[in-house]
């Protein structure tokens, strides 16, 4: 039997059964829901279901049963809820970092029931566990010998440091010894792991003659009465969260990798953000391959900043290293779930694409068209507001200062409490006694769950003071 497929006549397209936003809010089983949760809450949740649908990971004749199930759980839960970021500020650590795209959150799915994790379908013997996502992240950094993946970027630095060092000495620069937020600090963190640190240099200023003093001048507390330094590595770690002005000086990779070399021994590098190539926007954020291609041995960085992935720790470089990294025992109790594996290999299909490269690339016209937009609509429904120009940030996964020029519908301030405890909640930025909604950080497909939020608040926001 032939078949001959013109243009025309390919299959049906099953995304043509997929029932429309107002059949499905209307329909018994969701309606009652609807009621409980908000209108813009539901339709955020039939929308992305709707997606699904047409992506064909769900049959369209199941996208009604599928929102009203998700809303039935939504309903009975106290959270972590959902929270649209209207602060034009990419990466919230209050927020949970990076959002997941549409591909991560699939995956996510995909991999919630019983999945091939450690299995090779095609033998029916043992596979390798995080294979897919090695393979990813050897594609996208051809300069790195062999890959790892751990729970987060302050697991992959103690890993590496514990791995490598412990008992013995990690070189640093005084000025790269920071606190990453809350509390935490990598000094107390890698020590933590048994390895001591030789702080060089001074807060504001080291040089190359630091590390190569320390490194001629023996062990740390020089009491051992040995020539043989007891170092075992170089650290450099990017102050990510921070900027140092003024009389300031620091040791480039390429030319630390040069000392580390001749003293063979590994250079670390914590470039923090995850980003993995140059990026023209952030000329000041180290990227995983230039710092590999400078000659470090190891690269850590964490995967929920500026790589816009699920919350994990990346360490990529020399094969030989890594795998030191792996066969530690500590790997087994910083290892990721299946959940983190399959999310971060979608990510790195197309890093392009991630939510949070893609609101920091967001075109201030296109902002300024779609705040425009909701001002309009806010207006006609008699809410007092006006348009006006924002700056966005990068925010807490590098680039701290980088402007990010945009738009942002400002409110009065007393609208900022309402909307935060609407459903959906909308987190605005309070600035100078106003609300600013920003919006930077949604797809452009959420500008109606926005307004609609917004309006669900009106009589809330209404009373002043
Ligand atoms: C964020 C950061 C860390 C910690 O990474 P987590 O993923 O939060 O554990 C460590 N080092 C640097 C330089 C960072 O920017």
């Amino acid at each position: 039997m032939s078949t001959t497929r013109g243009a025309e006549a390919g299959p049906p397209d099953p995304r043509r059964g997929i029932p429309s936003v107002d059949a499905v809010l209307t329909d018994p089983s969701v309606g009652h829901q609807v009621d409980r949760l908000g209108r813009a809450r539901a339709l955020q949740i039939v929308r992305e279901v709707q997606r699904q649908a047409r992506q064909r990971t769900l049959p369209p004749g199941e996208v009604v049963s599928v929102v009203a199930t998700r809303l039935a759980a939504l309903a009975d839960s106290p959270g972590p809820r959902p929270v649209l970021n209207a602060t034009g500020v990419v990466v919230h650590t209050n927020l949970g970092r990076a959002p997941l795209g549409e591909a991560a959150r699939a995956a996510l799915v995909d991999a919630s029931g019983y999945a091939d994790v450690e299995l090779d379908l095609a033998t029916g013997h043992r596979g390798r566990r995080g294979g897919a996502v090695r393979g990813a992240l050897l594609r996208a950094v051809p300069e790195a010998g062999d890959a790892l993946v751990v729970n987060n970027g302050a697991a992959a630095l103690l890993l590496a440091t514990t791995a490598l060092a412990a008992g013995r000495e990690v070189l640093v620069s005084r000025g790269e010894l920071i606190e990453i937020g809350d509390g935490f600090r990598l000094p107390d963190l890698i020590e933590s792991g048994g390895t001591r640190l030789r702080e060089v240099g001074t807060t504001n200023r080291t040089h190359l003659a630091d590390y190569e003093d320390a490194l001629a001048h023996g062990a740390g507390d020089g009491a051992s009465g040995t020539a043989r330094t007891s170092v075992a590595a170089l650290l450099k770690v990017h102050p990510s969260n921070f900027r140092v002005a003024g009389f300031t000086a620091s040791v480039p990779v390429a030319e630390l990798a040069e000392v580390a070399r001749r003293a063979g021994l590994p250079l670390v590098v914590d470039t923090g953000s995850g980003l993995l190539e140059p990026d023209p926007m952030l000329t000041d954020e180290p990227d995983v391959r230039t710092t590999l291609r400078d000659g470090a041995g190891l690269v850590v960085a964490s995967a929920d900043k500026l790589l816009g992935g699920p919350q994990a720790g990346l360490v990529l470089g020399d094969a030989e290293l890594v795998g030191r990294l792996r066969r530690h025992p500590m790997a087994r109790a910083l290892r990721v779930d299946k959940l983190t594996l399959a999310a971060l290999e979608a990510t790195l299909r197309d890093p392009a694409a991630a939510p949070v490269t893609v609101a920091r690339r967001a075109s201030a016209t296109e902002l300024r068209d779609r705040a425009v937009a909701l001002h309009r609509t806010l207006v006609d429904h008699g809410v007092t507001c006006e348009v006006v120009e924002h700056e966005g940030r990068v925010g807490g996964g590098g680039a701290p200062e980088v402007p990010l020029p945009g738009w942002a519908v400002a409110l009065p301030g007393r609208w900022a409490g309402p909307l935060r405890l609407g459903t959906p909640a909308v987190l605005g930025r309070v600035h100078e006694g106003r609300c600013l909604l920003d919006l930077r950080c949604l797809p452009p497909e959420l500008d109606e769950v926005m307004l609609d939020a917004v309006l669900a608040v009106r009589t809330a926001a209404a009373e002043p003071g």
